[in-house]
């Protein structure tokens, strides 16, 4: 080992999705090598992301205000929940400018091989924002994966009870993927041919 602390910074830096080892050392030793003012503005950046940028309390969106700035919006469509897995997706969809309800980020799919079950998925939360308000729709914007297929299931279940339409994205999106790779025509169109569960 030529340097702990740079041996560390890797380790570190190999905890990101998609980083593997040889990426990880190429971007400690970059770090270093490059001016210290590159590496302070992004610690800094990390350190000032992580004090403000906390997850809503009604949606779980990520935000530096709470609620976000799409919970206090009051001139979206309050009719509309889209539930997604994560706050990424809430960005690519508002990128598309196509919907304008509310969301509510799930937090996991439900995985039972995984040991992903109910209690890691944020039923109870979404639960408790659908009483409060009064919706009629909820959009599951969900990857179509084994995953995605098993939460739409689960939520459409629980939901079967409620005068609620429960609809998800058309396909289009390919099976597996990521809604991040599918292109933005491919998810508008999903989103605008999206059909009850
Ligand atoms: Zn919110």
């Amino acid at each position: 080992m030529l340097s702990e602390s740079l041996n560390e910074l890797q380790k570190c830096l190999q905890l990101l999705p998609g980083i593997g080892e040889k990426t990880a050392q190429r971007l400690a030793i970059h770090l270093m090598n490059s001016s210290k003012h590159k590496a302070k503005l992004i610690a800094n950046a990390i350190n000032n992301a992580l004090e403000k940028c906390k997850p809503c309390s009604k949606c779980f969106l990520l935000s530096d205000t709470d609620p976000c700035p799409i919970c206090s919006d009051e001139s979206r469509d309050n009719g509309l929940l889209c539930i997604v897995e994560n706050s990424k997706d809430i960005y690519l969809l508002e990128s598309i400018k196509e919907y304008h309800g509310k969301y509510f980020v799930l937090g996991n799919l439900l995985s039972p091989i995984d040991g992903i079950g109910i209690n890691d998925i944020r039923i109870n939360e979404l639960d408790k924002l659908i009483s409060e308000n009064n919706f009629s729709e909820i959009i599951l914007a969900l990857t179509p994966s084994t995953e995605g297929e098993t939460t739409i299931q689960f939520i459409s279940e629980h939901f079967s009870v409620k005068n609620i339409a429960v609809t998800r994205l058309s396909t289009g999106i390919p099976y597996g993927g990521d809604m991040e790779y599918s292109g933005i025509s491919t998810l508008l169109n999903a989103l605008k041919r999206r059909y009850p569960v």
